[in-house]
């Protein structure tokens, strides 16, 4: 990989990273504790709880993908960026301009399921 490669691969995850922090940050206020309270009706309440349960859900993915993110940025320092963690090969480019925290190529991640 080129300097300029690895530049622009940084720029693109910290992009990521700084947009999923914002995105996990907007989620904490939303999934605070639901206030049970009896003046709110049933239908309501499990409304609001099944709703915090899908923030909450959705901050865990945001959560592992920041994880990946990191790890992606710490390859990208050890130039080992782009290849796959499993088999050592490369990742598709394809998959990595989808996904530039991918740690796996298709195959493995295929096998792996
Ligand atoms: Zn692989």
């Amino acid at each position: 990989m080129t300097p300029e490669q690895e530049q622009a691969w940084r720029a693109k995850l910290e992009a990521l990273r700084d947009a999923l922090e914002q995105e996990h940050s907007s989620l904490t206020e939303a999934s605070r504790p639901v206030e049970l309270s009896p003046s709110i009706g049933r239908l309501t309440r499990m409304d609001a709880l099944q709703q915090q349960q899908m923030s909450l859900a959705h901050r865990d993915r945001i959560r592992n993908r920041l994880q990946a993110i990191s790890g992606a940025l710490a390859r990208l320092d050890a130039g080992s960026f782009g290849e796959c963690l499993a088999c050592g090969g490369d990742i598709e480019p394809r998959r990595l301009e989808a996904r530039p925290e991918a740690f796996l190529c298709l195959d493995c991640q295929k096998n792996k399921g």
